[in-house]
């Protein structure tokens, strides 16, 4: 039996049902789970871990990334251009990348996700260039020490059948499929604390063709697993969706059995009422994507609507190609700004935000073992040291995490396992991996 004390929080953010804030609170995790919660803990031969002058809040959980593009920051043909121009800029230098490559980029991602508060990212890998395999993903997601949701994605209408990506760079349905249930197989785990859950997520409706998206939402539900993709991105998304399927992305979707619980889509920047109201309706997900959508200038989802009709909405940062930042509260920082861009200062409160970047995420990715600090939820939190220069002078410690800082976790476990300690990651060295991502990168550009 493992047990850790987090003693002395000046604040303990539990999100728990009431949304308890506890002052000066300890915390005992035993065995992964989070086993009593309250003020002057006995320490019972515990490891210690001193809290005091931090805030402790669950760990954020991040919906949406492409792990691999943290090798495509900032390409100069991608820089400036909308959705399908960036995309056609990118796909010839994705289709370079090998298995090391994603191994590589993911590793660099979920080392920015850790250290900025993520202790659960999902990840949507949707091309499988040069024997490229899902578990080089989950490779790294254990490296790093971070829970992970890898979702097989998939891109089979090419070029030359009217599709966006080249041909090079789409596999066949039947192989798709086939693969789906091998990475389901082997490492999809449905009990509770899982590390692993695998997900079914064909690219976008404008990369696969409409008998992959209904098979895949077939095979899911056989499985017992969840379904994402990409959705009403930007304009031109919708256009498409009008122009070769005759309707709007929401009908496509539900047509094709791709709204309910177990389905989430990233974006949504476009959804209108009608498309609200049916995925409030359905209880279907959104990956809200603020940073990704400003720089493709594709818009500002309709976040406070969806969660006034009750629209199950989460966080996530998307893939490096589109952000390029990997932050996970800078993310829910943007989020809270652009929500009062757009409805006024009074549409969204800090602890709204940090409530969708932590719950909303478990509720999304359909973990009711995560997302709160309450007993018997995994061990999974974050440790924010508000005693710092970037929040110094902050009346309210909790809001600080948004709307000043730190930016930076000084501590983070998963599992009750320490992942980062200090402010360093535990398990890699982040300057040596930013090291391996150079050569990587030297090797791509040449
Ligand atoms: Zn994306």
């Amino acid at each position: 039996m493992t047990e850790i004390l987090v003693r002395n929080a000046r604040v303990l953010v539990t999100m728990d049902d009431a949304r308890r804030e506890l002052p000066e609170c300890d915390l005992r995790l035993r065995d992964g789970v989070i086993a009593e919660i309250g003020p002057g803990l006995a320490t019972d031969g515990a490891e210690v871990i001193d809290a005091a002058g931090c805030v402790v809040t669950p760990g954020l959980i991040n919906t949406h990334h492409h792990l691999f593009q943290t090798l495509t920051r900032g390409v100069p043909a991608a820089q400036d251009a909308l959705l399908f121009g960036w995309l056609k800029a990118l796909y010839p230098i994705w289709a370079r990348m090998g298995p090391e490559d994603m191994r590589v980029s993911a590793e660099v991602g979920l080392a920015e996700l850790a250290l900025t508060g993520c202790t659960l990212s999902s990840d949507h890998l949707y091309l499988y260039p040069n024997g490229v395999r899902l578990e080089d993903t989950i490779e790294a997601a254990a490296n790093i020490g971070l829970r992970f949701h890898p979702t097989r994605g998939a891109m089979s209408i090419g070029e030359s059948a009217g599709g966006l990506p080249p041909d090079a760079l789409v596999e066949d349905e039947a192989a798709i499929l086939e693969d789906c249930i091998r990475v389901i197989d082997a490492f999809h785990d449905p009990s509770p604390g899982a590390m692993v859950q695998v997900g079914v997520a064909p690219c976008s409706p404008f990369s696969v063709s409409r008998e992959l998206m209904r098979d895949a939402a077939l095979l899911a539900r056989d499985k017992g697993v969840r379904l994402h993709t990409h959705l009403a991105e930007n304009v031109e998304d919708i256009a498409y969706s009008e122009a070769q399927f005759g309707c709007r992305p929401g009908q496509y979707a539900e047509d094709l059995g791709w709204t309910g619980p177990d389905v989430w889509h990233a974006h949504c920047v476009k959804l209108d009422a009608a498309e609200i109201e049916l995925f409030a309706r359905s209880r279907t997900g959104v990956a809200h994507c603020p940073c990704s959508n400003c720089r493709l200038g594709s818009g500002i989802a309709p976040v406070r609507a969806m969660r006034d009709a009750g629209v199950p909405v989460a966080l996530g940062v998307d893939g490096s190609a589109s952000n390029d930042a990997g932050s996970l509260i800078a993310e829910a920082r943007m989020a809270l700004l652009l929500q009062r861009v757009q409805t006024g200062a009074d549409a969204m409160a800090a602890r709204e935000m940090l409530e969708i970047a932590t719950r909303g995420g478990a509720q999304v990715l359909g973990r009711d073992d995560l997302g709160q600090l309450a007993l018997g939820k995994r061990a999974d939190l974050a440790i924010w040291d508000v005693s710092g220069l970037e929040a110094a002078g902050a009346w309210d410690p909790v809001a600080a995490l948004l709307l000043s800082g730190p930016g930076r976790v000084r501590d983070l476990l998963v599992e009750g396992r320490a992942v980062v300690r200090a402010g360093q990651l535990v398990h890699r060295d982040a300057r040596a991996l930013a090291a391996e991502q150079a050569r990587r990168l030297a090797r791509l550009m040449a």
